[in-house]
């Protein structure tokens, strides 16, 4: 069900501290962590803590943590010093979901192209 933890994912167990990750910022509703393949200087993931599969459910079901997520995004950019950077949510294997958790990439810290591959 939409929101609550699964027990094959891999963020929520992240989210649970059963799976280490190096986290950079942590909220009531919300993780921020180092992506395990970093493709920028700073690329972090901004995830809700309940569990939603895209961006697309979270955004329907529940509109204030979406807001918490983007919100989010803009703390870890301010964090790390970005004056640019890049928000990614990829939205469905074709477009390179590959976890089935929300999670926004927040990439910077070198230029960066478009439009993207
Ligand atoms: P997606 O392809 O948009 O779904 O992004 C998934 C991201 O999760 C990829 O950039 C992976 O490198 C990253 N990732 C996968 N496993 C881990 C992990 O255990 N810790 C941190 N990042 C991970």
């Amino acid at each position: 069900m939409a929101g609550e933890p699964q027990d094959d994912c891999l963020f929520c167990k992240i989210v649970a501290g059963t799976i280490p990750a190096t986290i950079v910022r942590e909220t009531e509703t919300t993780v921020a962590f180092r992506d395990i393949n970093p493709q920028a200087p700073t690329h972090v993931l901004v995830i809700p803590k309940a569990h939603y599969r895209d961006a697309a459910t979270l955004a329907a079901g529940a509109p204030e943590l979406a807001a918490d997520v983007l919100r989010e995004t803009r703390a870890v950019a301010d964090e790390e010093k970005l004056e640019s950077y890049r928000i990614v949510f990829n939205t469905g294997s074709g477009a390179g979901q590959t976890v089935w958790h929300t999670h926004a990439h927040v990439l910077g810290g070198r230029g960066l192209e478009w439009p993207p591959g």
